[in-house]
């Protein structure tokens, strides 16, 4: 493996859509190193974000930057191109030191015969029981399963080395922290296949440092974990154990750890996920992107006046073109559109009403998963309106501002990384 630009032990992806919260952001990251635990801040945003907000890869570099020299934060931190293929990774190229390679839609198409009967002799010497330290049943392997997964994963492994090595070409080998993900894939891998994955990433030389795999259960837009959270947290404790055995087996990266693409607010994993990690001495990437565009409406709406009605006037909009916000969401969201509340009841409400209905609090009796979710992929009526928007957001800092630092610290960061309720 070339040596290669390292990322430290926690890292932490927090999304901006509109790029003027990073001081927000940072504010949490240092409140976090105050409290004696490093989290590296990484500001990701993917291209199908900026294409639907109008933004553009160096203007996340220049938040940031901006940020960072701002709040007089000394230690790393990255700006991730998240999401990226070949068709897409060139305009991050100049502005981007972390690259999240998405080698999903190519899972299932076929690498070369040759191709596969050569990665399949090479893992013949993992056939029999496979004993990975940490897993607790042996995993079986066989000519078939190893023949199964390259048909299914070698090709998709083969593209993202040739994403990496064309990253490398333009910005230099180490120059850059490379992530492999999965995430998006129909269905979840499971430990056994992210091993031999890793191996397949291992002879590509790719230098993960991160890979993102596509965990059990439903990871929604802004909304709580979907799903079986004590067969997450087995197979979760279990892809530790698979990493640790990969990093030693073939050589990767020590740095290699999971990342999570939490499609944010996955509360009742952070616990289970928070010691799992302590347990097993392990690294952990978390990407998040949309809970702070969702604080910002908050924000406007706890401020009330303009504030208010134009987050109202958002949610009646979206209501009124709800196909179009949903369409490039479909996977990842699960509205059920009879229990939205109408426009003219969220026209009725105070700001206090309008808080209540969208904060993550499922103590709250007001809460409706359905109306965050609506909210959280309407971000680009927002930028349909950007100068008005904008200039809200600029008249009403302080509210906002205290909004987007607590709930990076106390609902993400707290819980995951420090291992307190907030
Ligand atoms: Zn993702």
């Amino acid at each position: 493996m070339p040596m290669t630009m390292s990322i430290s032990k926690y890292s932490m992806g927090v999304g901006d859509r509109f790029g003027l919260e990073g001081v927000a952001q940072l504010r949490a990251f240092q409140a976090a190193k105050h409290r004696g635990v490093a989290i590296t801040p990484v500001w990701n945003k993917s291209n199908r974000e900026h294409s639907l907000i109008g933004t553009r890869p160096e203007d996340v570099r220049a938040e940031a930057d901006a940020a960072v020299k701002s709040c007089q934060w000394r230690d790393a931190y990255f700006v991730d191109a998240d999401h990226i293929g070949l068709a897409t990774v060139d305009k991050f190229l100049a502005s981007s030191d972390f690259f999240t390679i998405d080698v999903a839609d190519s899972i299932g198409k076929s690498a070369s015969d040759a191709a596969i009967a050569e990665y399949v002799a090479d893992m013949q010497r993992f056939a029999g029981a496979l004993r990975i330290p940490g897993v607790a049943e042996p995993v079986t392997v066989m000519a078939a399963s190893l023949q199964a997964i390259a048909a299914k994963y070698l090709f998709a492994v083969e593209e993202a080395g040739r994403i990496y090595r064309h990253i490398a070409q333009a910005k230099g080998e180490g120059n850059f922290v490379t992530e492999v993900s999965f995430d998006e894939a129909n269905t979840p891998q499971t430990p056994a296949e992210l091993f031999f994955i890793l191996a397949a990433a291992a002879r590509q030389k790719i230098p993960v440092a991160t890979v993102a795999p596509k965990f059990t259960g439903e990871f929604l837009k802004g909304i709580d974990y979907v799903g079986d959270s004590q067969r997450f947290a087995r197979e979760f404790e279990e892809d530790l154990a698979v990493l640790a055995f990969a990093r030693q087996t073939f050589g990767l990266p020590a740095s290699l750890k999971l990342s999570i693409h939490s499609g944010s607010d996955k509360f009742s994993l952070y616990p289970i996920i928070h010691r799992a990690i302590k347990k097993a001495d392990a690294g952990l990437h978390l990407k998040t992107a949309g809970t702070t565009w969702l604080e910002e409406v908050i924000g406007l709406a706890a401020a009330g006046g303009d504030g208010l009605a134009f987050v109202k006037a958002l949610y009646r909009e979206a209501y009124g073109r709800y196909e179009e916000m949903a369409k490039p969401y479909l996977t990842v969201i699960s509205i059920h559109r009879t229990v939205l509340p109408t426009p003219a009841e969220v026209d009725s409400f105070s700001a206090q009403d309008y808080v209540q209905t969208l904060e993550h609090n499922q103590a709250c009796k007001r809460f409706n998963i359905h109306f965050r979710q609506m909210v959280h992929i309407s971000f680009r009526l927002a930028a349909e309106k950007q100068a008005q928007y904008l200039a809200l957001l600029k008249s009403n800092r302080a509210s906002i501002e205290s909004h987007v630092t607590d709930n990076i610290l106390k609902r993400h960061i707290g819980p995951l990384f420090l291992g307190t309720g907030g």
